[in-house]
């Protein structure tokens, strides 16, 4: 078993943090909200008075926070984590932020560091089924893989500092594209007086199929676990589908990358945001397509 400092007990780090706990690791946690660190304490992590401290004496230290300036912050500003951890710690940041930041802070921690964003949502963290995509040194990912395998069925190593971080960006677009492009066909399907079974039995089993298709099916009824049959409660949600497109939009516009599907998929999710839609699941986008209010 290993000591292990874990801080960002949110949504999906609280959940990440007990089922380490949970699989018996000494768990140091710390967040800036108490009940947060109860909750963990309840499930037998102990409760560190900042996050320096629960850095300190671990093997492996995580991070979950929500965007890049609180992880830069967090271990690199003053008194921060890089330098209270042990020399030979292993440092994973899980949160999902931009490549940039993933490498500086990789670079200026003088530790092995990761960058290990996830995907699987709250659901995910709480069942202990998560996709970790890695970035960092091979040998880092082998030590902390078994850890990390604690709280997901995956961890899939996608190359050096950063690689975790472009893999998520990457994907997520992809996943916002198709999903635009599901819906609109159930759009332009109801116009035309096709069913959105028989749709759906076509689309699935031609060249139409995706993910946002047979898992996430934005229209109730052909895939009874999705988020259309539940009026649309997140899954994920629209607002963090935003966040991600803007970072794949950031890494395009840095690299010189075209990605104008990309582009077009952030303005629509951004509208939606706007709209109200942000803390519906990202596949009630089909409600602004449809032009319902
Ligand atoms: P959240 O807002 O629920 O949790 C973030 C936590 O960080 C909060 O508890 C907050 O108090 C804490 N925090 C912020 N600054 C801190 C600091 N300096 N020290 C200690 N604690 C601090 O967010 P979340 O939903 O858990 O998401 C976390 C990350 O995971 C984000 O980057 C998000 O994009 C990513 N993510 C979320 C989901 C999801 O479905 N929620 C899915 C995949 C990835």
């Amino acid at each position: 078993m290993a000591r292990i400092g874990f801080v960002g007990l949110g949504n999906m780090g609280g959940p990440m943090a007990r089922n380490l706990a949970k699989a018996g690791h000494e768990v140091a946690v710390f967040d800036l909200v108490p009940a947060s660190v109860e909750a963990c304490a309840a499930a037998g992590a102990r409760p560190a008075p900042s996050a320096a401290a629960a850095a300190a004496g671990a093997e492996l230290v995580f991070t979950m926070l929500p965007a890049g300036a609180h992880v830069r912050d967090a271990w690199l500003g003053a008194g921060g984590m890089a330098a209270s951890s042990d020399p030979g710690a292993i440092l994973v940041d899980c949160s999902t932020i931009d490549v940039a930041t993933a490498r500086e802070v990789a670079a200026g921690s003088g530790r092995a560091f990761l960058d290990a964003p996830v995907s699987g949502g709250v659901m995910g963290a709480e069942a202990a089924t998560l996709t970790f995509m890695v970035g960092g040194a091979e040998g880092a990912f082998r030590a902390a893989e078994p850890v990390l395998r604690q709280m997901g069925r995956a961890a899939i190593h996608c190359g050096g500092p950063g690689a975790g971080q472009a893999a998520k960006a990457c994907n997520n677009m992809v996943l916002a594209a198709t999903m635009i492009a599901t819906c609109e066909a159930f759009v332009l399907a109801e116009k035309l007086g096709l069913s959105h079974q028989a749709l759906f039995e076509v689309a699935s089993r031609s060249s139409g199929q995706s993910w946002s298709l047979t898992a996430y099916c934005p229209v109730p009824g052909p895939v009874p676990g999705s988020p259309a049959n539940r009026g649309y409660a997140p899954g994920f949600s629209a607002a963090l589908m935003a966040k991600d497109l803007g970072l794949a939009a950031e890494a395009a516009a840095a690299t010189g990358a075209a990605t104008p599907m990309g582009a077009r998929a952030l303005e629509l999710y951004r509208d939606f945001v706007a709209a109200g839609g942000g803390g519906t699941d990202f596949s009630g986008i089909i409600r602004m397509l449809r032009g319902e209010g």
